[in-house]
């Protein structure tokens, strides 16, 4: 431009003075972090070089020449050294406690197959004779010929006390015979309505209870005391700052759960804010809503924020509990633990209460029924805007899909549950044949319907580190890189699409786009300094990226040794 006009000259110098208004003052950064790639999240400017805080938000994103003028005296100043920079984590399903108990408890995730799982069940109980029951988690269905184990196999190695070992997805559980004595559990013993007692051919209990039934026996194992739950609680939370997690959404919790959680959150030092979802009450009465809602407005700021109410449609698939239109081999199409009716008139009542609701969905049918009833709700009630969502969402029929953006209904789907082990390819998918495999965990298609797709692990039942979460996201094989290329490789994600389910997506799914999921000038400063680039790493390399430091609001939450 080789000459302005006045008038033009007029605007170019009105911008400018705007620009340096809005522009913040030099000396006022706390801490600039320069010569970074950061990826911010926000579609205008995703890559800067740095970045700068103040107080607990971020005050500017730019080049490092620019935040070092907002450097003063006292300001910090982290050379990155080329390191990456991304929001905090959010991890928008997952169980704090058992998570906590999952560092310190008996884990047989790894044991893949049953020499392996009796080995370690049996070596744990003589190591810990002090324990009156020997209790674990973290079985996975495809250790046991045939997919389920027998009390038979429990008792060759624990036999002297009660064991009950729950599946690794929470809805199986597997007990010795000492147990099912102590229950009085016999071959006349009813199945209970949402249960199931699984029994040989001659009706003799196996010693595998599903879903409610599981209630018989695990209604006798000695409940924790409150100081091995905050113990655990304190571990977990610390944990999850390590693995680059600022936010977490709690899939449900009762009120003494949520006391607990608000006591450890005061005491401990910064590690992640708490989105959580209250327990959905089967016919929530008037009283019921009004408790809910004082628990609501007490924990409506801060490190705890109470927001959703989460339930359960069905069960899950292994198990054959996920609710489907169509028989699984061998019969039986899942437990719904609704009628439609009943889940409509719930939902809705929390939908007029103004409240989120979280329904754990995995069957097609399942998931049709926590769809339809969030329809009903926003018909029923007239309101928008409320972000329903979907838990899990492992099976829907593709006809589905875009009832998500159509409704504003959220997806919550768990980054690590496609991922491709024994368990996966001989049991998940046999158990779900052919046609539904090909529809389950469709984690493009879902973002190719439109819908806002939020990550989480669902942990204990994965591992909460975000990091193996979005190696299977992109990868869609085991950590060996098995299958090659991948299961259903049409399926995988971007690194950013992946990354943007973690932060950005997650954040909307807790309404809390505004304040966190991106790196931009007035939100938290909530990050996570990472030793590699995970946008620009071949997709099998993410697995080594580690976490050097974790942000929230401004302090360090974690720093690794050497950072
Ligand atoms: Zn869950």
């Amino acid at each position: 431009m080789k000459r302005s006009t006045p008038w033009l000259a007029a605007i170019v110098l009105a911008l400018a003075a705007a620009a340096a208004a809005a522009a913040p003052a030099a000396g006022t950064a706390d801490r600039i972090f320069v010569n970074g790639r950061v990826w911010t999240g926000e579609p205008r400017s995703p890559r800067v070089e740095a970045l700068a805080v103040r107080g607990t938000t971020i005050l500017a994103t730019g080049t490092s020449a620019e935040m070092r003028r907002l450097a003063g005296k006292g300001t910090e100043v982290v050379d990155l050294e080329g390191r990456f920079v991304a929001p905090g984590f959010i991890d928008a399903h997952l169980h704090l406690l058992g998570g906590g108990l999952s560092l310190e408890e008996l884990r047989l995730d790894e044991d893949e197959t049953l020499p392996a799982v009796l080995k370690h069940v049996g070596d744990w109980a003589s190591s810990h004779p002090d324990r009156n029951w020997v209790t674990g988690e973290g079985w996975t269905y495809a250790a046991f010929p045939g997919g389920l184990p027998t009390r038979a196999q429990l008792d060759a190695v624990v036999s002297n006390r009660p064991a009950w070992l729950v599946s690794y997805d929470g809805h199986t559980g597997w007990a010795n015979s000492f147990a099912l004595r102590l229950a009085e559990l016999t071959r006349s013993t009813p199945d209970p309505p949402s249960g199931v007692v699984v029994r040989d051919g001659s009706g003799e209990p196996t010693g595998v209870l599903k879903e409610d039934a599981m209630g018989l026996v695990s209604r006798l194992v000695p409940k924790l005391l409150p100081y091995e739950k905050e113990r655990a609680l304190k571990q977990g939370l610390a944990q999850l700052a390590a693995w680059g997690i600022t936010s977490v959404h709690q899939a449900g919790l009762d009120e003494e759960a949520l006391e607990t959680l608000a006591r450890v959150l005061d005491e401990q030092g910064p590690t992640v804010r708490v989105y959580a979802a209250l327990d959905i009450a089967p016919d929530p009465t008037p009283q019921i809503l009004a408790r809910q809602d004082e628990l609501r407005r007490r924990f409506a700021s801060g490190r705890l924020r109470v927001g959703a109410i989460k339930g359960y449609v069905d069960g899950v698939v292994e198990a054959k509990t996920a609710a489907m239109f169509e028989p699984y081999p061998g019969g039986g199409t899942g437990l719904p633990q609704w009628t439609q009716a009943d889940l409509d008139r719930a939902v809705a009542a929390y939908d007029r209460a103004g409240w989120q609701v979280m329904l754990h969905a995995i069957g097609d049918r399942g998931i049709d029924m926590a769809l339809t009833a969030f329809e009903h709700a926003a018909r029923a009630n007239g309101t928008s805007g409320r972000r329903h969502r979907v838990e899990h969402v492992e099976v829907p029929r593709l006809a589905d899909l875009p009832r998500f953006r159509a409704g504003g209904i959220v997806a919550s789907t768990q980054a690590l549950f496609p991922y491709p082990n024994r368990n996966h390819l001989e049991v998940y998918v046999p158990t779900l044949g052919e046609e539904r495999a090909r529809r389950a965990l469709a984690f493009k298609s879902i973002d190719d319907a439109g819908a806002v797709q939020a990550f989480g692990s669902d942990w204990p039942v994965f591992t909460a580190e975000v990091v193996r979460g979005l190696h299977t996201a992109v990868t869609r094989t085991t950590l060996a890189g098995t299958p090659a290329g991948g299961w259903q490789p049409a399926q995988r994600l971007t690194p950013e699409a992946a990354l943007r389910h973690f932060t950005r997506d997650a954040a909307f799914a807790a309404h809390e786009e505004k304040q966190a999921g991106t790196l931009a000038p007035g939100k938290r400063a909530d990050l996570v300094v990472l030793s590699q680039d995970l946008l620009a790493v071949p997709p099998e390399r993410i697995q080594d990226t580690k976490v050097l430091l974790t942000v929230l609001g401004g302090q360090d939450s974690y720093r690794s040794k050497g950072f």
